[in-house]
């Protein structure tokens, strides 16, 4: 008999710990989101995988493959081709291969134009491997499209006035 009552009394203790339990967070702001038709914020230093930066309806990069020596996982492929009459190569692609990515922001860090950042991705799903290899410059390409952003590389800077006459003056022949 006594057994019983105290089963009893075990058990309702239970059920009136979890019934307060429930009614304290029942009230509260929920801490997770309804995905995915929410989104979570996230804190400006995340790190997804790196993204490059887009400015003036272009990229920053100058190919100096800085961020390919520097990378301790070898997953970055920098490819640059020079066009015919061209003085300096020109970025075709940039290839990242996140899979061996560690995050270590050797990359940003090194990049002496600030081509690079972390972007705040993260809901990257795929079914193969073969989904996280990116080309970095196609992604910023169509970031550019999406956001109505005309692509194409900025137009030369003038020169300022103070360069221009001595430009100038050096160019002009010495007077006898
Ligand atoms: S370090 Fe910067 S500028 Fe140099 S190749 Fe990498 S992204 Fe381009
Ligand atoms: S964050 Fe580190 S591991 Fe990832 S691509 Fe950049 S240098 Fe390589």
């Amino acid at each position: 008999m006594i057994s019983y009552f105290k089963e009893m009394f075990s058990g309702l203790n239970s059920l009136f710990t979890g019934m307060r339990i429930t009614g304290k967070v029942f009230f509260k702001k929920p801490i997770t989101v309804h995905y995915p038709f929410e989104r979570m914020e996230v804190t400006p230093n995340f790190r997804g995988h790196t993204d490059m930066v887009i400015e003036k309806g272009f990229h920053k990069c100058i190919t100096c493959m800085m961020c390919e020596r520097i990378c301790p996982s070898n997953c970055i492929r920098v490819i640059a081709e020079k066009p015919e009459g061209a003085k300096k190569k020109e970025l075709v692609a940039y290839h990242l291969d996140f899979t061996k990515c560690s995050l270590c922001a050797n990359c940003v860090e090194v990049c002496p134009t600030s081509a690079l950042y972390f972007s705040h991705e993260y809901t990257l799903v795929g079914t193969s491997r073969h989904d996280f290899h990116f080309n970095l410059l196609e992604r910023a390409k169509k970031r550019a499209a999406e956001t109505g952003i005309v692509w194409g590389p900025p137009e030369p800077e003038p020169k300022t006035e103070s360069e221009k006459p001595k430009k100038e003056a050096a160019a002009a022949p010495a007077e006898a």
